[in-house]
């Protein structure tokens, strides 16, 4: 807030408070000299529901004292700290190589969401779709895609029947076998059911991916999605 701005606060609380009023003139530019330079960086009012006189008026409606610039301050002290703990790293829009842009970026963003000027962001897994993507990235998101391009995933797909059947699998909406342990083969959460080679001797030689899951993996996956709230 700058000086009229406190001036306006300190008139605001007058209204509510009397005896915050100071009639002595020389009294009166203390006042306001201290409450600026204790609350210049504070400022009047945030898009996003920041307001110094709802703080005052707040401090005024439930406390017996008389209000001093701490409680102002203190509120907003708590509205920035709550504001970062609610937000999570957007990715930047910028080349992901240029260091100094990126660090920038991120920067900039957590400044801006602490003052107040813009929302925070939270991990996309909690929003819904992709609403808060940042359309700069957005576009640069559907010139890459994914690192590998389409074309290659797909020709790539007959020398990783693994990935490719779990890929195909999440898209018609199937349960994901790959999420969970395969109570069978043991096979870790994110790794392909394998199978034990048999050597000529009987005896077992190692073991090898298989293309589909094991059928308990496949049953175990569709009971914990049928466990789990749908996600948007
Ligand atoms: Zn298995």
């Amino acid at each position: 807030m700058d000086r009229r701005e406190i001036a306006a606060l300190l008139a605001y609380i007058g209204r509510l408070d009397p005896r915050t009023i100071r009639t002595d003139q020389g009294e009166a530019r203390d006042q306001l000299a201290q409450w600026h330079e204790l609350l210049g960086d504070v400022p009047m009012a945030t898009p996003h529901g920041w307001d110094a006189r709802v703080a005052a008026r707040q401090h005024i409606r439930i406390s017996p004292y008389p209000i001093l610039p701490a409680d102002v301050a203190r509120p907003w002290e708590s509205y920035r700290r709550d504001r970062l703990a609610r937000h999570t790293d957007p990715t930047p829009s910028v080349d992901p190589d240029d260091q100094a842009a990126w660090t920038a970026e991120l920067a900039g963003t957590r400044r801006a969401v602490a003052t107040g000027t813009t929302q925070p962001a939270q991990a996309r897994a909690i929003t819904s779709g992709r609403d808060g993507i940042d359309p700069k990235l957005e576009a640069r998101l559907r010139e890459i895609g994914s690192c590998i391009p389409p074309a290659a995933r797909a020709a790539l797909a007959p020398y990783r029947p693994a990935r490719a059947a779990r890929e195909a699998a999440v898209a018609q909406g199937m349960p994901d076998a790959l999420s969970v342990r395969c109570e069978w083969c043991l096979a870790q959460p994110g790794e392909p059911c394998r199978r034990r080679r048999i050597g000529p001797d009987d005896g077992a030689r190692g073991t090898a991916p298989r293309a589909t899951p094991h059928p308990g993996r496949l049953d175990l996956a569709a009971a914990q999605q049928a466990q789990q709230p749908a996600m948007a």
